[in-house]
């Protein structure tokens, strides 16, 4: 990375300037049909308590049984991570007192996860950026306590009591909330192409928590050089942020307030925090001195977790195409850096831009065209790409057209409008042909608007010797006498012709 690049990720304070560094803690919720450790449903918005087993409520003498679609997820993701898939890992108790949580402890991968550390590469504007994985592991969610069914009474939900949970740890490598936000986005969209989780963050599938610290400028790179902590600060933790929006609004508001405390003579206490999104700001949670000890130990009912090397290879060779690869496939394919990120963060908008592709549509043009066009259309109207009326083969099909200068870009522009709301399906035959869009080249039609407009305008004809900015305005004048249909660079050179104006550099 440049100097001038590393430079402008500080932000200035009183005394200095400061590097923000941010680690995060992401829980994606494995999809699987049932829990981790019992049969029962997984399935979002059930009546309360629908789905709880003897197990996932805590019963004295249930046994835990292992859900291996649970770990083969985990690895798969592990995979995708680019991550070290440890054959042995290890479930630990997790004991803490709620009344949600009936076992009295939660089942966690603490010491030994089943995926350790990992790579993702985040989105810039212009650039990639590593993020370092720190680890995976496996955990149980817990269930949760109603507090708005009753004036005077709580009531304990344990559907989600069970369900299996990836924890995603990173390191501290992220310096920017923009690089916070895009590392979630990453993330989702990695986990969404390996289908390990639906990423949905409305419905709590993925919940990142977002540890920040600032230290005088340098200290980061210092850290990145040597691995030592020690040139970092003191991080706080920011509980369960929620949306790409709200990461981005907390760090900027705790990178602030722990400046301030600083350059006031302060000292940042480790503590959890949480974020408020109405008041936008950070909030104390408890400190480090709080915190729970949590008399972690393994599970007396559970072996550890064995794998054989042969059953990861397997999940290894069904892995699909990930946004990466198809990223670099897409550049080497002619398209821009920044476009081909566009196009892989769906694995939908990705698939949609093959098939325009497979349509016989030239990659940058369809690119351009889904960028510059669909995509706009799409998102006014709030329809995803699987949503939208016109197909890939009529968009390829427009696309086309104006490659081989059947219709003008502007034509093909209505075009579109006309596909949108008539969803043809042949958009050359059942538009452009049927309604006569063709582009006119024909320069004997061409030649009589240019008479036609030269006509009724005898006095423009002078003024444009002595004025050949108003040539455009000709050409114009040219295009609407013929509907949009006549193409641009033949009324260009016919009216040149025609004014005997010189070509212009
Ligand atoms: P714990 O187990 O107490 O939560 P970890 O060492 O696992 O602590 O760190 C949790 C998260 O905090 C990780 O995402 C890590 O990258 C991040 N982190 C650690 N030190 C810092 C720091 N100085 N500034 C910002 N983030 C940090
Ligand atoms: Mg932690």
């Amino acid at each position: 990375m440049s100097a001038a690049a590393t430079k402008s990720k500080t932000i200035k304070g009183q005394t200095g300037d400061w590097d923000i560094v941010i680690g995060m803690e992401v829980h994606a919720q494995v999809l699987s049909n049932s829990k981790l450790f019992s049969g029962a449903s997984t399935t979002f918005g059930a009546e309360p308590n629908s789905q709880v087993s003897f197990v996932d409520a805590g019963m004295p003498g249930m046994l835990p049984v292992i859900n291996e679609k649970c770990v083969e997820q985990a690895v798969r993701t592990g995979l995708g991570l680019k991550a070290h898939i440890n054959l042995t890992s290890v479930f630990d108790r997790k004991n803490y007192f709620y009344p949600y949580l009936p076992s009295g402890y939660q089942l966690s991968e603490y010491k030994s996860p089943i995926v350790g550390e990992g790579e993702v590469f985040i989105d810039l504007k212009d650039e990639q950026v590593r993020v370092g994985i720190e680890r995976l592991h496996l955990e149980q969610d817990a269930g949760k306590s109603l507090h708005d069914q009753h004036p005077d009474n709580s009531f304990v939900d344990l559907n989600r009591s069970g369900i299996a949970l990836m924890e995603i740890v990173t390191k501290p490598h992220m310096r920017t909330s923009e690089e916070a936000a895009a590392f979630l986005k990453k993330l989702r969209a990695i986990v969404r192409y390996l289908g390990t989780c639906d990423g949905n963050m409305d419905e709590g599938s993925m919940r990142a928590d977002v540890n920040v610290s600032v230290c005088k400028a340098g200290g980061y790179d210092r850290f990145m050089q040597t691995g030592d902590f020690k040139h970092l600060g003191t991080r706080c933790e920011i509980k369960n942020v929620n949306s790409m929006r709200f990461i981005a609004q907390a760090v900027e508001y705790e990178a602030r307030r722990q400046i301030e405390i600083i350059e006031n003579g302060g000292t940042i206490k480790q503590e959890t925090r949480l974020f408020d999104s109405r008041q936008g700001e950070t909030r104390s949670m408890r400190s480090k001195e709080e915190a729970h000890d949590y008399r972690y130990f393994p599970d007396p009912d559970l072996l550890p977790l064995v794998l054989e090397q042969a059953w990861v290879d397997g999940i290894k060779a069904t892995l699909p195409e990930l946004p990466d690869e198809k990223r670099a496939r897409f550049i080497k394919a002619g398209l821009s850096a920044y476009d081909a990120s566009v196009l892989v963060a769906e694995r939908e908008t990705a698939d949609y831009f093959e098939a325009m592709v497979a349509g016989g549509a030239d990659a940058k043009s369809a690119a351009n065209w889904l960028n510059n066009e669909y995509f706009g259309r799409l998102n006014k109207a709030g329809l995803a790409i699987t949503e939208g009326p016109v197909t890939a083969k009529a968009n390829a099909e427009i696309v086309k057209m104006v490659a081989e200068q059947l219709i003008s870009g502007k034509i093909a522009k209505d075009v579109l409008d006309i596909e949108w709301e008539e969803k043809t399906g042949d958009p050359r035959g059942r538009i452009v042909e049927a309604r006569g869009l063709k582009q006119v080249t024909d320069t004997g039609a061409i030649d009589a608007a240019i008479e036609q407009v030269i006509a009724a305008n005898p006095d423009k004809v002078e003024e444009v010797k002595l004025k050949p900015k108003l040539a455009a305005w000709f050409v114009g004048q040219v295009m609407k006498a013929s509907g949009g249909k006549a193409n641009p660079a033949a009324v260009n050179a016919a009216l040149k012709k025609r004014l005997n104006l010189p070509d212009e550099g």
